[in-house]
């Protein structure tokens, strides 16, 4: 397999302007695996340019049916080469591949959504008080960013092209510096799949060398962006000085709520995932799990034993479940973590160290007694760690779950559908999950309250973010 690895600019492959790469290492050996070009301000300028071009030269006026058309193409090419691109997913984050395979039919699917939104999505006609004819345009916004963590990459980076080349923008793709193989090869496919040059570029390189002159460009309407809450206020103070259009999909500290008349065993069983999925590298990550006190023995008894069952190694191996963690880098980030558990007095259920000879690998890690001012409950960890507590009263409990400054995403489990009801208006949180843990959808609003984030991906509500809205009045 040849690798992606140089910048994809106005439809073609390019170095970067200096010459510089970047090297990417498989956290699953350690070793390097690939040399991939590392953009400057110099390419920055030639993408966003070449987008503006593509932009005002058809992209925008492009039929309906013809834009659809292209979108769906897109999405065949992907499906055709999905083994090509999970396997560049796994090599560069360590990603297990059957998670990898999944991710790719994701983005397909969400290339065939939005191509259907092309002819779906529009304005609207409005009686106004002085007659005439009244009626508003959704309209495209120019050249928008895309900025990408290294988490989801591919997902995430079809999350975004897609509404925003749907809605007939022309868009410049930053993957994170840990994870371009598979934005690199998006790029390449959409654009054989159709796409006309300089219609979506992607970017490989550092955000601190790139992020400011990609944002700041004049050609730049709207900047999409997921990945850390500080990033996220930076870019948004960027922003701020011309006031781009911005959304935000940023961290979490999301809960998960057992109630003693629940299935609780079944919560016990599949709770697990729900915080260690993507060795908790995960925005999503059910990472303070609430029990009602009365089932809270018997639940970590189950929630422990269901832990240590997950299958943790070589993410190339079809029944792995747990890879290892993204970079050595972020495995000491959360030993950090784990540290500061053992000196504040936690308890390890299970877990807590390396695991296997080489690669960023850790146990999946089951903290009791965390008092609630420590950094494990406080923080986004991003790690395979949960703080596990119980509670008596639900009102208590709501407001300990709500003083996070995070509010993304969350579970609760119950019976009782006026309590479900109850909580689930209570739970601060952009989405919310009762008696499972998907919150994820393709057609539904994704995205965070409060820390978490502004604006949302997915659904019809990311083809809002994605266009301006004008009202035109006609004189009778
Ligand atoms: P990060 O903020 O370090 O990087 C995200 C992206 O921003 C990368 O592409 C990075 O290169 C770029 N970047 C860095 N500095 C920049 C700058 N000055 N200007 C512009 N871009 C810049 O985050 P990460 O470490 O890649 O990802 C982990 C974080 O992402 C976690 O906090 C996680 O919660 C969050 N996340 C959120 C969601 C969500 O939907 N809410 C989804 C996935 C990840
Ligand atoms: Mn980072």
């Amino acid at each position: 397999m040849t690798l992606p690895t140089r910048l994809f600019i106005d439809g073609a492959r390019r170095n970067s302007s200096s010459g510089e790469f970047t090297t990417l290492v498989n956290p699953a050996t350690e070793q390097p695996c690939a040399e991939v070009a590392a953009a400057d301000p110099a390419d920055v300028t030639a993408a966003v340019e070449s987008a503006q071009k593509a932009w005002e030269s058809g992209w925008r006026d492009l039929a309906p049916g013809k834009r659809e058309a292209v979108l769906h193409a897109v999405a065949r090419k992907l499906r055709e080469h999905a083994e090509e691109i999970a396997q560049l997913e796994t090599l560069q984050i360590g990603k297990p591949i059957t998670d990898a395979r999944d991710e790719v039919g994701l983005g397909a699917r969400v290339f065939e959504y939005y191509a259907g939104a092309v002819t779906k999505f529009c304005g609207q006609t409005i009686p106004v008080g002085r007659g005439g004819f009244d009626f508003t345009l959704r309209q495209p916004m120019g050249v928008v960013a895309c900025i990408v963590p290294w988490n989801f990459p591919f997902p995430i980076g079809c999350w975004k092209a897609a509404p925003a080349l749907a809605s007939g923008n022309c868009v410049v793709l930053k993957p994170a510096s840990l994870s371009p193989l598979t934005a690199l090869k998006l790029g390449e496919l959409a654009h054989a799949a159709g796409l006309p040059p300089g219609v979506l570029q992607v970017l490989a390189g550092k955000g601190a060398a790139i992020g400011d002159a990609l944002i700041t460009h004049p050609f730049i309407r709207k900047i999409s962006f997921t990945g850390s809450t500080e990033i996220g206020k930076h870019i948004m103070e960027l922003a701020a000085r011309d006031l781009k259009r911005l959304s935000l999909e940023l961290g979490g500290k999301s809960p998960n709520i057992v109630f003693a008349d629940a299935d609780w065993e079944r919560a016990a069983e599949t709770s697990p995932m729900s915080v260690f999925a993507n060795t908790g590298q995960d925005c999503c990550a059910r990472s303070r799990l609430f029990v009602e006190r009365e089932i809270y023995q018997p639940f970590v008894e189950r929630f422990v034993a269901a832990t240590q069952k997950l299958r943790v190694g070589d993410p190339a191996l079809p029944e792995t479940q747990l890879g290892p963690l993204v970079s050595s880098g972020q495995r000491a980030t959360v030993e950090d973590y784990l540290a500061d558990a053992r000196c504040r007095g936690s308890t390890f259920a299970c877990g807590g160290g390396r695991l296997h000879a080489k690669g960023c690998y850790l146990e999946p890690t089951v903290l009791l007694n965390v008092n609630k001012t420590d950094r494990c409950w406080q923080e986004e960890i991003f790690g395979p760690v949960v703080c596990v507590t119980p509670f008596d009263d639900e009102a208590q409990m709501i407001r300990e779950v709500n003083a996070s400054p995070y509010g993304l995403s969350g579970s609760l489990w119950t019976n009782d559908l006026r309590r479900a009801i109850r909580v689930a208006k209570a739970v601060e949180s952009g989405v919310l999950s009762v008696n499972c843990h998907n919150s994820v959808h393709t057609e539904a609003p994704f995205g965070g309250y409060k820390q978490s984030g502004i604006g949302r991906d997915l659904g019809m509500a990311a083809m809002e973010g994605y266009t301006e809205l004008k009202n035109v009045y006609v004189a009778e």
